[in-house]
């Protein structure tokens, strides 16, 4: 089942089920749309690979599948970061 992050990875961002913004790679580490467009470029820090919007989890079935509790925060450390930036950035997630 997919893991409902309820904040931002680098910026803590609120991201509650019904945000629009939330934003994940194929291991669910998760962020707003804001960082996955001006700070990450689409390449996640920790995998690589591209982000997609996350799926909203329907009202009913949030009650007995609830999202995480716990938060997740590890910025990125855009130094360590733009090495991974630079060799994924101008390819598509499909081709990486
Ligand atoms: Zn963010
Ligand atoms: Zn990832």
């Amino acid at each position: 089942m997919l893991e409902l992050r309820p904040i931002c990875e680098n910026c803590e961002k609120a991201l509650p089920n019904d945000s629009t913004e939330a934003m994940i790679c194929t291991f669910e580490c998760t962020f707003c749309k804001d960082c996955v467009d001006e700070i990450l470029h689409n390449v996640c820090p920790n995998c690589g690979g591209g982000f997609e919007k996350r799926p909203i989890r329907p009202k009913d079935k949030l009650l007995k599948y609830p999202a995480m509790k716990d938060k997740y925060s590890k910025p990125v450390d855009i130094e360590r970061f733009s090495a991974l930036l630079h060799r994924n950035k101008d390819i598509q997630p499909n081709e990486r």
